[in-house]
């Protein structure tokens, strides 16, 4: 489980560039001038503006979607698998986590299936009815 933020994007985005280019594309001067300027870059205080400039487009330090409302996010959380080709990842926004919080409180809220409450009213109507 990892918040993902825009701040957390920019955070990351020389190592992720990395990760992405710099093996398989070690020859391409222009990713490599691109991860040159992504690691001179001041994480703590850059915008996601400062990374697109470098980069060329925004998809690198953006609003996020929620997998379960559609909507887009400047701070999601990430659940199950790292991503990767077929894992089991998603992500989902605050409100969505809190709808399943209460859908939890809402089911909580009525009897206990394994309580033997319930069973014990049974015995007593059998017994008056002998
Ligand atoms: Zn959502």
């Amino acid at each position: 489980m990892k918040l993902i933020t825009i701040r957390s994007q920019i955070l990351e985005v020389a190592d992720r560039w990395r990760e992405q280019y710099a093996m398989r594309y070690a020859d391409d001067l222009d990713k490599m001038k691109i991860l040159r300027e992504l690691e001179k870059l001041d994480k703590e205080t850059a915008t996601a503006k400062d990374v697109e400039n470098i980069i060329g487009n925004n998809s690198w330090a953006c609003k996020q979607e929620c997998r379960e409302c559609k909507k887009n996010y400047d701070s999601i959380v990430e659940l199950g698998d790292l991503p990767d080709y077929e894992s089991s990842t998603t992500w989902v926004c605050l409100k969505c986590l809190k709808k399943a919080v209460e859908l939890f409180d809402e089911a909580e809220s009525l009897p206990h299936p394994t309580k033997s409450a319930p069973v014990a009213d049974e015995n007593e109507g059998k017994s008056k009815a002998r």
